[in-house]
């Protein structure tokens, strides 16, 4: 009689050990397949991101640390199938933390997710039909705290080398936005002193573009300042020694507005 009683106690010892540890390997951190490792993110930045390429050391490894927190805060999410690769992914945090490098603490606190659609999509998300020509946009109405890119010039803003970059575009208008507006007047990377001069710069620089003047600037840039602001960021992140010989007024302010000096 008492070894039934002591083999059930062990028939129950042992059952409840089996499920403990059923639970125990459940809740173990499960691998994160879509979050690129530390050395997937080191080597993507070391080969294609130029802004990376040019910071010291130490810097260098601030830089990687900062990509690995976006990728930890933010859901990318592949849109129709785009085929997003891990690369892309280091991709869409690298030109998140470029506009903001210089401030240590500063995140976005106004974005959640990054959508990716295959190709460029129109205003209303519709892959299909006549106006496929957004390339890149930051939500508003039920889209707050949603990005969108197109995956092509995704990948193109960081593999090949001109003066444009959609999601490093898409970032500045988030950046602008912290303040409450989006307005191309950022107010938290410029401070009180400058915003007088930026704004006649904006205005200057939209009429010389409009009027064709000025020939380097890509001309969506001359729809309205919060364009121009975005549009001048991807030539200063992408060309600095080329906008600071076209136009060292406006290199100036921008260095000022990303490097605080
Ligand atoms: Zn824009």
């Amino acid at each position: 009689m008492v070894n039934t009683v002591q083999l059930i106690i062990l028939a129950v010892a042992l059952f409840i050990v089996f499920i403990l540890s059923k639970l125990y390997k459940n809740t173990k951190k499960v691998a994160m397949p879509d979050i690129p490792d530390a050395k997937t993110i080191k080597r993507v930045l070391a080969s294609d991101v130029a802004f990376y390429q040019q910071l010291g050391a130490a810097e260098q490894l601030r830089f990687e640390e900062r990509v690995a927190y976006f990728l930890s805060q933010v859901r990318i999410t592949p849109i129709q199938d785009a085929p997003v690769e891990m690369e892309d992914r280091v991709f869409v945090a690298a030109a998140g933390v470029i506009p903001l490098f210089r401030f240590k603490n500063w995140f976005y606190n106004n974005l959640d997710e990054v959508l990716i659609y295959p190709d460029t999509f129109s205003k209303d998300f519709e892959l299909k039909g006549a106006h496929r020509n957004v390339a890149g946009m930051v939500g508003d109405g039920f889209m707050h705290r949603t990005m969108i890119l197109s995956l092509q010039y995704l990948r193109a803003g960081f593999l090949q080398h001109t003066k444009g970059n959609t999601a490093i575009h898409e970032f500045v208008h988030l950046v602008d936005k912290s303040d409450g507006a989006v307005d191309g007047i950022p107010e938290n990377l410029l401070g009180q002193p400058y915003l007088k001069a930026w704004v006649s710069l904006v205005y200057e620089y939209i009429k010389e573009i409009r009027e064709q003047e000025i020939k380097d600037i890509n001309p969506y840039g001359a729809s309205n300042p919060e364009e121009f602001f975005a549009v001048v960021s991807e030539y200063f992140f992408q060309e600095p020694e080329l906008l600071e010989a076209n136009h060292p007024d406006l290199y100036r302010m921008l260095e000022k507005a990303f490097r605080g000096r």
